[in-house]
């Protein structure tokens, strides 16, 4: 099939995209095509597969103008609608009191010292607030008495979790490596993706930030080689990946000195 009538078949309007198998090498999901302004941009993220190029379509000044008309109104009116939710807090969700045990030792044990963490009293979870424009939409809790799963999600509105004002992001597994991370250093912004792939409202995210480093556990190293591929074809921005000796929250030596070279080496060179 030729890649004209491929992209044809697709009718992407202006600044829609795609994203599906590649027609040249049948890669699952790799294929991306972008309508900016009638100009489509396709690419192929496999290794190995060449297809990528920009086709131009014949869309006249007045058809792209109206319909970036129409996609504003749609936007703006889409932006209403989907306003995120702020989370109703339940009642055996609770300030932590110094009798919470199991609540105190999950603390003491990874040294986490940021405030506004919760205590579910019912199911026995450490419950850390996420929050979006300033109100809370959604809480991720890690069980710390018999209770699974390990996490768990209070509402599912989140994209993600961040934590922290610095200009770098870096890319970590968890919500406890993630808060870690910013403790040992704090001139960073850490980012959990709370899920297994990366979507678009992660790569809106991510695009905010000019230096991107990413940093999963050990046993996901082909995770980290995924990603850093697809942030940098996505976003345009340079993206480290680095290798961990242990998982971010154990604070090996080794691990957080090679950061620290690393957060200052990508915030230096500005
Ligand atoms: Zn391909």
């Amino acid at each position: 099939m030729r890649m004209r009538d491929f992209i044809d078949d697709l009718g992407l309007k202006e600044g829609e995209r795609y994203r599906g198998d590649c027609p040249q090498c049948r890669g699952k999901n790799t294929f991306t095509a972008t309508n900016t302004l009638g100009d489509i941009q396709y690419n192929c993220f496999k290794l190995g597969c060449t297809i990528r190029g920009i086709y131009v379509t014949d869309m006249t000044a007045a058809e792209i103008y109206q319909r970036m008309k129409d996609q504003q109104t749609q936007r703006a009116y889409t932006n209403i609608k989907k306003e995120k939710e702020t989370m109703e807090i339940p009642e055996y969700v609770v300030t932590p009191k110094a009798n919470h045990t199991k609540y105190q030792r999950f603390i003491r044990r990874w040294g986490i010292a940021i405030a506004d963490t919760l205590y579910d009293v019912k199911d026995e979870r450490v419950v850390f607030p996420i929050k979006h424009k300033g109100r809370i939409i959604d809480a991720i809790g890690r069980a710390v008495g018999i209770n699974h799963p390990k996490w768990y999600r209070y509402t599912g509105e989140a994209d993600y979790y961040t934590v922290g004002n610095g200009k770098t992001l870096l890319i970590v597994e968890d919500v406890l490596s993630a808060i870690i991370a910013t403790q040992e250093l704090p001139y960073i912004t850490a980012m959990a993706i709370l899920g297994t792939s990366l979507s678009p409202k992660h790569m809106q995210k991510i695009g905010e930030y000019n230096r991107i480093i990413i940093a999963l556990d050990p046993d996901a190293i082909g995770k980290t080689v995924e990603y850093r591929r697809e942030i940098e074809l996505w976003t345009g921005n340079k993206t480290t990946a680095m290798n961990l000796l242990d998982d971010i929250k154990y604070k090996m030596d080794e691990d957080i000195d090679k950061l620290k070279e690393l957060c200052n080496a990508t915030s230096s060179s500005d």
